[in-house]
């Protein structure tokens, strides 16, 4: 007996925890910062934390009341009906209610490349195939909509990425707008907004429901996350914001309690705490300018609560500032070798993540100079 075939199934490369690479290392835990996953450097919503001590006591019950009070919180926050708001385990597990939601065998995906691997993971999972659009560096990885329909064939799903991991590019509202009108009837924009909050930009939920001008429509979805803004990535919880006609399909599509207790009341209390998500963006926009100017290497401009850096080889970069005691993503996994991700962190460990990013740059360059001092050889090593 064996599963089905897997063969085309890759495992989720998660960025590496502290306490994984200290064991490797033999080294002590408290010695290391982690930059490499995008989590909140402020830790949860302090109010989250307190609802989640007092709810030890009752996570006995089933989460029915509670499920119903945070999708009409989340509901209110984004002036629609509760029936539009998919609860889901983590951003990932809305994914997962969007594909079954939409695709049956023979459907198609289309996702973003370099992209979030598990767009094309759960599509797998549901027996679609998974197609992509190249976003490309030598533009920024700008997002427009001509650069998604060059590449769209009547898939059943469109995942935009915005601001978009890894790169923290954007796409504007109009380009969203431009590509539901340009794509069939049949297939579903969705808006990953799992960053949304870091972002100078207006939510793809106006376009759900016809405001700022535009006009409402049923082929748009908006993805949100309490992983990162809010703090509370291990708690797993999530959502997408679907259109009115869209709302019948969830009760039967979800996992029952698709959100735990202990995830629904943290979710409850970190939704109004804006002073911790005011104080986190304040952080990440400061820690992605500080990067950009003090970074020796190319930092992308992003929206998001992180950089990418242009650092020449991202894996022997990453193991090197591991050594140093930083742990950032080396974006081989994303399709980048060339590249690191760096997550915002408090003023000290940016700091600490950049003056150690300099120094293993410096030190590498003088390693290259002394092998091979060509010019040539140089520009190729930065190139790849
Ligand atoms: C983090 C992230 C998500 C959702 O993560 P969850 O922890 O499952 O909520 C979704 N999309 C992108 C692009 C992300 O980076």
């Amino acid at each position: 007996m064996q599963p089905r075939d897997l063969s085309d199934h890759v495992a989720y490369e998660a960025g590496r925890g502290i306490e994984e690479v200290a064991r490797e290392l033999g080294r002590d835990p408290s010695d290391f910062v982690k930059l490499a996953s995008n989590e909140n450097p402020h830790g949860p919503s302090p109010a989250a934390a307190v609802a989640i001590r007092e709810t030890a006591s009752s996570v006995s019950s089933y989460p029915k009341a509670v499920h119903a009070d945070l999708r009409s919180a989340v509901a209110d926050r984004w002036e629609v009906t509760d029936e539009q708001v998919w609860l889901a385990n983590g951003g990932d597990g809305a994914i997962d209610y969007l594909h079954r939601a939409t695709v049956v065998p023979g459907d198609t995906v289309l996702v973003p490349d370099p992209g979030f691997a598990y767009y094309g993971m759960s599509s797998r999972f549901h027996h679609g195939g998974v197609r992509e659009y190249g976003l490309e560096r030598e533009d920024d990885f700008a997002q427009d909509a001509e650069t998604v329909l060059e590449a769209y064939d009547g898939d059943r799903l469109v995942f935009l990425t915005s601001p978009h991991n890894p790169s923290g590019s954007t796409i504007p509202l109009a380009d969203v707008e431009t590509l539901a009108d340009a794509t069939d009837d049949e297939t579903l924009i969705v808006v990953d907004e799992a960053y949304g909050e870091f972002a100078d930009r207006d939510s793809a939920v106006a376009l759900i429901e016809g405001r700022d001008g535009f006009e409402a429509r049923d082929d748009v979805a908006v993805l949100r996350t309490f992983s990162k803004a809010y703090g509370l990535a291990g708690v797993r919880l999530g959502y997408a914001v679907v259109p009115d006609e869209w709302s019948d399909a969830y009760a039967r599509v979800n996992t029952p309690f698709a959100a735990s207790e202990l995830a629904c009341r943290a979710g409850l209390a970190a939704i109004d705490d804006d002073e911790h998500v005011e104080r986190t963006v304040g952080t990440a926009r400061e820690s992605r300018a500080y990067m950009r100017e003090n970074v020796d290497a190319h930092v992308w401009e992003s929206e998001g609560n992180f950089v990418l850096v242009d650092v020449g080889d991202g894996s022997v970069v990453a193991d090197e500032m591991q050594e140093r005691g930083v742990i950032v993503r080396d974006c081989s996994s994303f399709g980048l070798p060339g590249c690191i991700r760096i997550t915002c962190g408090t003023d000290e460990e940016t700091e600490r993540a950049v003056a150690t990013l300099n120094d293993v740059l410096a030190t590498l360059d003088l390693e290259r100079d002394s092998t091979d001092g060509t010019d040539d050889s140089s520009a190729e090593v930065a190139d790849t």
